[in-house]
């Protein structure tokens, strides 16, 4: 079994990589390590491989693992599904949240934010293979709710995010990517601080760096295989 920091190695030279390949400009796209499962000591063994953004899913298991790292420079991104009543917390211990599909939280994360904070990232997550079973809003609403959001203070509307259904071939992964980018590209006329598309995974990486992504959320790359029943409740 490769190393944590082997894995990353592999992953940041993909990257690149597909930077050269689609003519996409050097660093345009941001690795972040989607740490949930993961212990706080693989959290750091990551930080010294070089890695700053991390994404975590669960609010508690987060905040856990954050009382044992005391590293300041790590930029924490909420990649999951968010209930509203913890969008309180979310809004107190993360710099981006990429989850957001309805007002209501989009609201109480603004609420409470600190003042004396940097405004809060925020995605849009956008359901854009409208899989029934996968959280985020159509693409039909998402203008109303960029809107709305715009209206907010102590958040900054940054983008959107998917997390398509799984697909095996290249070109069918780069389809989805591609409404996306074309989302955000129609949105960014009346928007144009929207500038971010956090798209792509383990097994849609190239796609995702093909279609535009600037943010991408690798797992399984880096930390290898998660517990098959390791998920957990926030
Ligand atoms: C777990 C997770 C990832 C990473 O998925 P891998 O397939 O392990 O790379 C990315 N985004 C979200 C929202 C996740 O929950």
């Amino acid at each position: 079994m490769k190393s944590i920091a082997e894995n990353i190695q592999t992953v940041v030279n993909d990257i690149k990589g597909f930077e050269q390949l689609y003519a996409r400009p050097q660093d345009s796209v941001t690795l972040i390590a989607a740490s949930k499962t993961q212990t706080a000591e693989r959290i750091i063994e990551a930080y010294k491989a070089g890695i700053r953004n991390f994404g975590e899913n669960y609010l508690q298991e987060a905040i856990n693992k954050r009382s044992a790292l005391p590293q300041e420079d790590i930029i924490w991104h909420f990649i999951g599904p968010i209930q509203s009543r913890k969008a309180r917390d979310i809004a107190l211990h993360f710099d981006w949240v990429h989850s957001v599909d309805r007002l209501v939280v989009a609201e109480k994360l603004s609420r409470n934010r600190p003042v004396g904070k940097p405004p809060l990232k925020v995605f849009i997550q956008v359901n854009i293979s409208n899989d029934p079973n996968k959280s985020g809003v159509s693409v039909k609403q998402t203008a109303e709710l960029a809107q709305q959001i715009m209206s907010l203070p102590g958040l900054q509307l940054r983008g959107l995010m998917t997390l398509p259904r799984a697909e095996q071939e290249l070109s069918k992964q780069r389809t989805v990517f591609r409404e996306l980018r074309r989302l955000l590209k129609d949105l960014q006329t009346d928007l144009p601080q929207m500038d971010s598309l956090s798209m792509g995974m383990s097994q849609d990486l190239e796609a995702a760096v093909a279609e535009g992504a600037t943010f991408v959320r690798v797992g399984t790359a880096i930390f290898g295989a998660r517990e098959p029943n390791s998920s957990k409740t926030n």
